[in-house]
């Protein structure tokens, strides 16, 4: 079982997709097809940096050192959080701390396979603002990932799209039906009914491969596509 740890002054924004489809079951024991009862693959929690201030407005940045624009992200506030999240766990080998920064690794397949093999506690540290005091990078060893090339508002997007990415990775996260077919990026396009669709003026049709029932057919166009 893999345990997510949010780290966000924005839980709410992310509860509901992570509560949502596949992300939502693989949380909870259900009855899979046949009866058969299917546990847990993976926990979501969250942690407010907000929770672990001490002055009253429950401030989380502050102005940054040497000036400049924009405020920076507290580091007490994140690290209280941490050691809330991970900081009793006795096997740190098995926690791997990632900083969203748009400044970081980029985040692909190939690491959320790594991920989703390797570690037991994944800490996921959303920014916000300009940032993060850096010396949180340094005390938690952690390492800073981006899912691209641009800069987003927030760490939250970039959280949902990893945890999303490593959770499908997850021996029996996509069920029975899907295993191969959902990991997979399709090839080709797909289609679905009706054969024919009517748009403005124009006729848009299914290619006719797919409609014959040829098994060995349809793979070669879709290998082919
Ligand atoms: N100038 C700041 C910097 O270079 O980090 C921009 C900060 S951005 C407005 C606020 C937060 O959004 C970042 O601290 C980070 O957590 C998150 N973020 C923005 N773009 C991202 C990306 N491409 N990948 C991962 N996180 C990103």
């Amino acid at each position: 079982m893999l345990n997510f740890h949010i780290i966000t002054i924005f839980p709410e924004v992310c509860k509901s997709y992570t509560d949502t489809g596949i992300l939502g079951r693989a949380q909870k024991t259900y009855k899979g097809k046949g009866s058969k009862v299917r546990g847990k693959k993976i926990s979501v929690s969250y942690y407010d940096p907000r929770d672990f201030t001490s002055d009253k407005h429950k401030k989380v940045d502050d102005k940054p050192y040497g000036g400049g624009p924009g405020m920076v992200m507290s580091a007490k506030p994140i690290l209280k959080a941490w050691q809330k999240a991970v900081g009793r766990k006795k096997n740190k080998k098995q926690i791997k701390t990632l900083i969203l920064s748009p400044r970081g690794k980029i985040f692909d397949q190939k690491l959320a396979k790594q991920y989703a093999k390797k570690y037991e506690n994944l800490v996921l540290i959303s920014g916000r603002y300009e940032g993060i005091d850096a010396r949180v990078k340094k005390a938690l060893r952690a390492e800073e990932v981006s899912v691209g090339n641009y800069v987003l508002s927030g760490g939250e997007l970039p959280a949902m799209t990893i945890i999303d990415a490593v959770a499908r990775e997850i021996p029996g996260v996509l069920g029975e039906r899907s295993s191969l077919e959902d990991r997979r990026v399709t090839s080709g396009e797909v289609y679905t009914r009706p054969d024919t669709v009517i748009y403005g003026s124009k006729k848009y049709v299914v290619p006719k491969v797919l409609l014959k029932g040829n098994h060995k057919e349809i793979e070669s166009y879709r290998r082919k596509k």
